[in-house]
């Protein structure tokens, strides 16, 4: 029917391009045609700040494809396709590489052994099973420990089979990997997954940060929901803060990392190795400074 094949097309912030429906059938193609090839795909990074000083924490990596015809395509249009075909595994393998890669190149810099990598796993990805095999040999091509890498997963993803995915998530924990709970309170059981699962990161969605400076109700949930993850031992990240006055309440609520266009947009990996540099340089200035003042 026409509902199967044309998909909702409603535009991501920050994946401008074009915008009418592209039919499933051909999105589904174009994608095959694409990975095959190489090339089309490029991923974005998006920094994490620690609010205590504003330093970079960490990058996720947000993919993009840059169509041939069709300019920059949103991953809300082609990731429901890839979702329901086996595009994902393809898809998922090479960004899991490529994110890796990108990492080690970073990790070398002077002033960069801190960094890590957030990755997003889609719940196609997850109970296919090889994301194991597919972490694992991304991290040995790299060069990198596990505890560089952090898995992005939403409710969906554990929902669907907690208790599988517990066994599929277990062993790469173990080996040091870490794991983000996405889009916190947006589902429906998600303090049982903090219970479940050992998270390292809770990412509270940008919908309860967005009006945080002047929504009452959203700052003292932020400041609640901060506080239970504190309580069991995770970090808590707020996603989507788009100016600096919620950049503040978010401190003021006691998060510990914050995310969104008020401090870094996603961007291509040589705009986030200039800003990386920039950083460098301003702690090697601030370090030249104390020594004077000693
Ligand atoms: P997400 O993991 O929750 O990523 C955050 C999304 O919010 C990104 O959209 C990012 O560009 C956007 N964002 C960041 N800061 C702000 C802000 O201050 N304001 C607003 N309005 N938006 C902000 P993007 O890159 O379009 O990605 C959308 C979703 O697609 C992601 O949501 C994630 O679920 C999925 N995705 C992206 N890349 C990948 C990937 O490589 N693999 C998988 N499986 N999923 C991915
Ligand atoms: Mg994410
Ligand atoms: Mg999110
Ligand atoms: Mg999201």
């Amino acid at each position: 029917t026409g509902q199967d094949t044309v998909l909702d097309a409603a535009p991501v912030a920050d994946a401008g391009g074009v915008q009418e429906n592209y039919p499933a059938l051909q999105c589904e193609q174009d994608l095959r045609r694409a990975l095959e090839r190489g090339g089309e795909l490029e991923l974005y990074y998006q920094p994490q700040f620690a609010l205590g000083t504003l330093h970079i924490t960490s990058f996720e990596a947000l993919i993009r494809w840059n169509h041939p015809e069709r300019g920059l395509v949103s991953p809300a249009e082609f990731l429901p396709v890839a979702e329901r075909t086996r595009l994902i595994i393809p898809l998922s393998t090479w960004v899991l590489h490529e994110a890796c890669r990108q990492l080690a190149v970073w990790l070398a810099r002077p002033g960069g052994q801190h960094l890590r990598i957030a990755v997003n796993i889609s719940p196609g990805y997850l109970h296919n099973g090889l994301l194991q095999r597919d972490v694992e040999a991304a991290l040995v091509a790299a060069g990198l420990p596990g505890n560089r890498l952090e898995l992005e997963l939403t409710e969906s993803s554990l929902l669907f089979d907690p208790a599988r995915a517990n066994e599929l998530l277990g062993p790469l924990q173990a080996q040091g990997v870490r794991l983000a709970l996405d889009d916190f309170g947006t589902g429906y059981s998600s303090i049982r997954h903090l219970r479940d699962f050992q998270v390292s990161n809770l990412k509270i969605d940008r919908s309860f940060v967005r009006q945080i400076c002047v929504d009452v109700l959203d700052r003292r949930l932020v400041t609640a929901l901060t506080a239970l993850g504190h309580e069991l031992g995770t970090s808590v990240v707020a996603e989507g803060a788009e100016t600096m006055d919620a950049v503040a309440c978010l401190r003021e609520a006691g998060c510990d990392i914050v995310q969104g266009y008020a401090l870094g947009r996603p961007m291509p990996a040589a705009a986030a190795t200039s800003i990386l540099g920039h950083e460098e340089m301003i702690k090697s200035e601030e370090r030249a400074e104390r020594e004077r003042s000693q």
